[in-house]
């Protein structure tokens, strides 16, 4: 049955997510049950054409699921896991399938799924939309590789099932049975990358729909491909004195050990806020967070590769307790910065910029430039294996927000012009449009609003997502 609440007191939860999006209103949120009541709800958004917006596990960081205005529909109650097929390596999940939950499933049966996203709290179909990524994108990349099948049910009601290998852009558009969309004019950049709809020739009809978040359907189905449990690992840190060094150091490991799952950097400022739990961080130091396959003959190149690189001190996980404990070391970081700077009632501005391998180092000494001569405070850490280190600033003041804000638009600039992308991972919402204008032009953004207004012609959907509410 379709649930249906208007309550203020029941809507408030649904009007927040990781960001700090706060224009937030609805005066519904819908919870249905099943596709029909899936439907039903679009039906009578689409005869008022009032604004509606998908809502997942809410962990977003860009305000996607939070609407300005009109309903919001949760897919809360679409928490089935449908099918995990074991032989085939595949599974089919409701979209609205904890991840925690799907993971723990695959875990008893011996098996994983790559993407392994980060915020275990969020649904199966929200990292379907947003295309995320994982502590083992390093390795695997993003969730797109392992999207074999979307279910959609669009404002027109119609259900739209897509497969991955059912067909491809031809002779400029992207075919779906009934409807047809132009393939856009940018191409998204062959990089870790989650800004825009994608769009590459010969591309998968079924990689726009991912990474749309929440602006052309619905998601219901989601079917992925699996792998065999991961073979046992170890975590090792290496403490470098030099930061100047790290892209070298990086590159050393890239180039000579195979084995790796997460490749990870943490600059020595983001280190102080590690430093109450884990003392035995050293002072002036930053670090490369390295997960590889565990053996004893892997543990011994690592030691040399540290020796050789000067290391000043390493931390090594591989018994579970200390595994977990370094686990944590990565996961505590984001959560410690964010709570030490929110009771200060600092917002911070922070980038998600990642850029072609060739290019990084020059990205890289761009951000440790701004570092040396900028006063507001800033720290650097992430996914620096996929080149894409997630650059934080902490403006106290007016003078300094404004200040920030133009180096984001410097970093942004210089990224862009280095072939890079101003969403490596997170995708842009309701906040990152002007960046998104600046990386593929409006006639970029026109282009969107035009597919998006063959799947959703009235425009009702994930409005003010990736595309302004003004190209709609
Ligand atoms: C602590 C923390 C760590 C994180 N780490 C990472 C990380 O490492 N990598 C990364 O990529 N992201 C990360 N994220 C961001 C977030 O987890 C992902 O963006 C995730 O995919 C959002 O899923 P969700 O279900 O919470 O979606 P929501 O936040 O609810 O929604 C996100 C977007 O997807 C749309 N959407 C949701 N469900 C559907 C559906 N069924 N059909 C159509 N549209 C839908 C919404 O409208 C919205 O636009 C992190 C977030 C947090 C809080």
């Amino acid at each position: 049955m379709l649930q249906v609440k208007t309550e203020k007191e029941d809507i408030l939860s649904y009007l927040e997510d990781a960001s700090n999006f706060r224009e937030a209103g609805a005066e519904k949120v819908y919870i249905p049950e099943n596709e029909e009541d899936l439907k039903q709800a679009l039906a009578e958004c689409a005869a008022t054409k009032m604004p509606v917006t998908v809502s997942g596990g809410g962990t977003g960081t860009v305000g996607g699921r939070v609407p300005r205005k009109g309903a919001i529909i949760s897919l809360e109650r679409f928490g089935r896991i449908l099918n995990i097929d074991k032989e085939g390596r595949k599974a089919v999940l409701q979209a609205g399938t904890v991840i925690k939950d799907f993971l723990s499933e695959l875990d008893r049966q011996s098996l994983f799924y790559p993407p392994f996203p980060t915020e275990r709290t969020a649904f199966i179909g929200g990292n379907a939309a947003t295309n995320a990524s994982g502590e083992y994108s390093y390795r695997f990349g993003p969730t797109r590789k392992y999207v074999r099948k979307l279910r959609m049910v669009l404002t027109t009601g119609e259900i739209l099932e897509v497969e991955r290998g059912q067909s491809f852009e031809k002779d400029g558009f992207i075919d779906y049975g009934n409807l047809r969309a132009p393939l856009p004019s940018y191409r998204t950049p062959p990089i870790k990358c989650s800004a825009g709809y994608f769009s590459q020739e010969s591309m998968d009809s079924i990689d726009l729909l991912i990474g749309s978040e929440g602006t052309l359907g619905v998601i219901t189905e989601v079917g992925v491909s699996l792998i065999d449990a991961l073979p046992p690992r170890f975590i090792i840190i290496f403490f470098f004195p030099d930061e100047d060094r790290i892209t070298e150091i990086t590159g050393a490991v890239k180039s000579g050990f195979s084995d790796v799952y997460s490749l990870e950097f943490f600059e020595r400022g983001s280190l102080e806020f590690l430093k109450k739990d884990y003392p035995e961080i050293p002072d002036n130091a930053c670090a490369l967070y390295i997960e590889a396959v565990s053996g004893s003959r892997e543990m011994e190149k690592w030691a040399e590769f540290g020796e050789a690189n000067g290391a000043l001190d390493t931390l090594i996980g591989e018994d579970p307790r200390n595994y977990q404990r370094l686990i944590d070391f990565r996961h505590r970081l984001p959560e410690n910065i964010n709570s030490f700077f929110r009771q200060l009632g600092i917002v911070k501005v922070a980038m998600d910029i990642s850029v072609p391998d060739r290019h990084f180092s020059e990205q890289y000494s761009f951000y440790r430039r701004i570092m040396k001569e900028e006063p507001i405070h800033s720290i650097i850490f992430g996914h620096i294996g996929e080149n894409h280190l997630h650059f934080n600033l902490f403006p106290r003041d007016q003078k300094e927000k404004e200040r920030a804000m133009e180096i984001y638009g410097e970093c942004v600039r210089k990224a862009l012009s280095l072939g890079g992308t101003v969403a490596a991972e997170h995708g842009i919402g309701k906040i990152k449009h002007k960046w998104l204008q600046a990386m593929y032009g409006k006639e970029g953004l026109m282009e969107m609003a035009r597919i998006k207004k063959i799947f959703d012609p009235h425009s009702i959907l994930g409005r003010g997502n990736i595309i302004p509410e003004e190209f709609l």
